[in-house]
């Protein structure tokens, strides 16, 4: 037995299976006639009960939401090495940052790379595949109107840098391939800098980690949002150079 096995209660982990869909339910968990379980998911695509065909009633099973609450669940990824267990608010957020799980490469959200792998494996990965939007420093330029997507892999880890130009507006993220508790021991500093050398904007935001998508980060007003008005002063021949400055936070 595994330091994990001894650490999960198998049997009361196997209470908390769904009987249809084989994962672990988190409330609300519903009851059929008879008291068996079953995951909200399931419920709404079955008739009747998988155990003994009666139907389902609006009855949760409180006593087993509670277990589950306290209840620490292994990582998805474990039959690949993650030994790591968490509580139902974390696993979510875990497996998005799993470095045991599958990730798709950045680049396809451009739609240029269908490449899915491990975490581990991504540097490579992008280092043969992106190699003009791969980056080894920590401080960088990048044309606010190019590269839409570039990887930097920098303390050991990897960010993702974002560009978005919408609606006469230019966003930008820097995220990690982690954690957002990970993500927000660094902070990326972006600086437009004026050909007169008196004009600067310069911002500065905790990076973000990667199980949050662009979404929630463009929701939540943490990121580099520009007018178009204001970054065209800091062109240059149809440049606008950006530098990116990633660093630990003190
Ligand atoms: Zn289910
Ligand atoms: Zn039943
Ligand atoms: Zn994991
Ligand atoms: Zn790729």
């Amino acid at each position: 037995m595994d330091d994990l096995s001894r650490a999960v209660d198998e049997a009361l982990m196997s209470d908390l299976e769904c009987p249809v869909c084989m994962q672990y339910m988190v409330p609300p968990i519903k009851l059929c006639m008879n008291g068996h379980s079953i995951c909200s998911k399931c419920k709404e695509s079955i008739q009747c009960c998988h155990t003994c065909r009666a139907t389902f009633t609006e009855i949760r099973n409180v006593a087993l939401e509670n277990i589950a609450r306290s209840q620490k669940y292994p990582c998805a990824n474990r039959r690949s090495g993650c030994l790591e267990l968490f509580s139902i608010e974390h696993i979510g957020k875990h497996h998005a940052a799993c470095v045991y799980g599958k990730l798709k490469c950045p680049f396809h959200l451009l739609k240029k790379c269908s490449w899915n792998g491990f975490k581990n494996d991504l540097k490579e990965h992008a280092k043969a595949g992106h190699r003009d939007c791969f980056y080894e420093v920590s401080a960088f330029y990048s044309n606010l109107y190019e590269d839409r997507i570039c990887l930097i892999s920098y303390f050991g880890e990897l960010f993702v840098h974002y560009k978005r130009i919408q609606d006469g507006r230019m966003y930008c993220v820097v995220q990690l391939i982690g954690t957002s508790s990970e993500a927000s021991k660094y902070k990326c500093k972006f600086t437009l800098s004026a050909k007169n050398g008196i004009e600067h904007i310069i911002h500065t935001f905790l990076v973000h980690g990667n199980s949050e998508g662009l979404e929630t980060i463009f929701n939540s007003g943490k990121y580099l949002c520009l007018d178009e008005a204001v970054v065209r002063n800091f062109m240059v021949r149809k440049w606008v150079k950006l530098h990116i400055e990633l660093s630990k936070v003190e």
